[in-house]
């Protein structure tokens, strides 16, 4: 048994087997095979080993021949270690015994011999664990071929464990199979982590390095509250954690009386909790859990799910009927928001150094006009059909913004022409996810009709911290107050303006987070459905002179962890069994 720690990013507990995603997407299932198929395995065993053998030879050859006879001697070593006769009979073995398929086999057996060696801690034949996991996974590709490379997949529940996913591949993941995923990369607040929480599958981000620990159908427990893994659970593990499960399943159930509920305080104050939806299919899970409307659609995944660039008719098909699912509540449509960790193939320059301070988002847009022209034509035609609004996101300049109303008028001006109908009043608001935006947010303000702060971004760009990086997670913090700061500044330049403000990044799921943003005066929270029913529950909890002492407190910190102390304080004290 073994517990790795990472960071959690959608709660809930899944117990399965493992589907080895490693870094070349070559996924290897515990495939068996009949007896009469064994002496053909066998011999695609053999054949995959020769052809390996022969590369290593040329290798060593070349590289002797060029460098000299010292670093020819390095692939020498592997050549002889893929022909030891003793790791030929355990692959057999396995193979002939035990009816495995041959790449199967060697998944098995070659990481049996790492962990021996990697056990030698201290001893020069240690480092050998890494040239036994190379010759592993060119051995595996070779079995596999290109062609069944992409054409596997998992045709039973399974737990997906990778080195790293980007959103559209999670965003893929068939969730009728996937209980849940693990990724020894990736941060708090990437898009991957968000699409997990979509999905509503358990799903743990930067274990560090573990791939080679497991083998194809082990047994996996993740806990997604706790951003804990445990690998081969032992009989006591595995029974806690399906009673914990269990636990976590009852108290979805107990916070679905909420539903019909409204979010309001204690003192009567009423609080709008609304959908951030990645895919049109949640728009059922809102309404189940009594949303107020849609705050954040975010387009891009109908471009990230998709083959080609949608078409207008695509983007109206789906905006429509997101706006008459819900019957007169507001939807608020983002356009697209590609580029850096949401990449795509379209008008786009390959490679970016710093992607997050690169071509991305509003900037793409502006940089791919007739794209974005074919987006705000839809969004518009549906603005006919119920309450939509359309938001821009990471706005950073006023000329941008300006920009792109431009555009959206002159689109608006086409449709007149064509006496397309559509909502002449469309609200037209801005994301606030760049410090810049918020030291001009009174100049914002008057040409913005609503603003919707998006933390996920805007703690990034304050604190230069990159959402998602392991490495730098404990940097990537709600809380300080350093961010605060910008959030209240946000939500009183709005009030002074008498304009609508919500937030939508992932803080406002977090009921640690619920009494601080009543306190710092916004009323409409936008969060993930399956948040809606926890931060509903704080909401009822308390009151308004509660929650304005907790951020007058929290604006005075000097530092992250003294507002977290005080939050979670808090907490505990007005919504004791919030986490039981
Ligand atoms: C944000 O940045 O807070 C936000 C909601 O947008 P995204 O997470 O899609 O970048
Ligand atoms: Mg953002």
């Amino acid at each position: 048994m073994e517990k790795l720690v990472g960071i959690g990013v959608s709660p809930g507990v899944a117990i399965g087997h493992a589907w080895i995603v490693n870094s070349e997407g070559l996924r290897v299932s515990r495939r068996s095979i009949s007896a009469e198929a064994v002496d053909e395995e066998i011999r695609r065993l053999d054949s995959a080993i020769a052809d390996l053998s022969d590369e290593l030879a040329q290798n060593r050859d070349t590289i002797a021949g060029q460098l000299g006879e010292k670093y020819g001697a390095i692939f020498e070593a592997h050549r002889q270690l893929l022909q030891d006769s003793r790791l030929h009979e355990e692959l057999v073995e396995m193979i002939a015994q035990r009816h495995h398929s041959a790449e199967y086999a060697v998944c098995v057996v070659f990481n049996r011999y790492a962990d021996i060696f990697r056990g030698l801690k201290g001893h020069r034949l240690a480092e050998r664990a890494s040239d036994i996991q190379d010759l592993q996974k060119r051995l595996v590709q070779r079995l596999l071929g290109s062609s069944q490379i992409s054409s596997e997949k998992p045709n039973g529940p399974v737990l997906v464990l990778a080195h790293n996913l980007t959103p559209s591949e999670t965003a893929n993941l068939d969730t009728r199979y996937v209980l849940g995923f693990v990724t020894e990369v990736g941060g708090p607040g990437g898009h991957t982590a968000i699409v997990a929480e979509a999905l509503e599958i358990p799903a743990v981000v930067g274990t560090g390095s573990f791939l080679d620990q497991v083998s194809p159908g082990d047994l996996v427990i993740v806990d997604g509250t706790r951003g804990e893994v445990i690998l081969a659970p032992d009989a006591d593990t595995l029974a806690r954690y399906q009673e914990q499960a269990e636990r976590w399943r009852r108290r979805a159930q107990q916070l679905s009386s909420l539903r019909t509920l409204p979010a309001e305080t204690r003192d009567g104050v009423r609080i709008f909790l609304l959908g951030n939806i990645e895919f049109p299919s949640e728009v059922d899970h809102c309404l189940r859990e009594g949303a107020d409307g849609i705050g954040l659609y975010r387009t891009e995944f109908l471009y990230l799910n998709a083959q080609t660039e949608p078409d207008e008719e695509d983007h109206f098909r789906v905006y429509r009927l997101l706006v008459e699912r819900m019957e007169g509540r507001p939807v608020t449509i983002r356009t697209f928001d590609l580029g850096a960790d949401k990449v795509l193939f379209l008008g786009r320059p390959t490679e970016e150094k710093n992607p997050f301070l690169g071509l991305r988002s509003i900037r793409l847009s502006l940089h791919n006009v007739p794209m974005f022209r074919r987006q705000l034509r839809a969004i518009l035609r549906a603005s006919a059909y119920g309450d939509i609004r359309v938001m821009f996101p990471l706005i950073t300049t006023l000329t941008e913004f300006r920009q792109a109303k431009m555009i959206l008028h002159d689109v608006m001006e086409d449709l007149t022409e064509q006496q397309i109908p559509f909502n002449k009043r469309i609200p037209v608001g801005m994301m606030v996810e760049v410090p810049a935006a918020v030291m001009l947010i009174d100049q914002f303000v008057e040409e913005a009709d609503f603003l919707s702060i998006g933390t996920n971004d805007l703690i990034q760009y304050t604190l230069a911290v990159d959402r998602s990086n392991r490495d730098v997670v404990n940097l990537y913090n709600a809380s300080d107050p350093a961010v605060l700061k910008f959030i209240s500044m946000t939500v009183t330049a709005a009030q002074r303006a008498g304009k609508p403000v919500s937030l939508c990044g992932q803080m406002s799921a977090n009921p640690l987070y619920t009494m601080l943003l009543i306190g710092l005066g916004l009323r409409h929270l936008s969060v993930p459905p399956m948040a809606i029913s926890e931060v509903k529950k704080v909401c009822r909890s308390v009151t308004v002179a509660q929650c304005e002492e907790v951020a007058r407190q929290s604006l005075a910190m000097e530092s992250a962890q003294t507002v977290d102390k005080l939050l979670r304080g808090e907490l505990k004290r007005h919504v004791a069994d919030l986490n039981g």
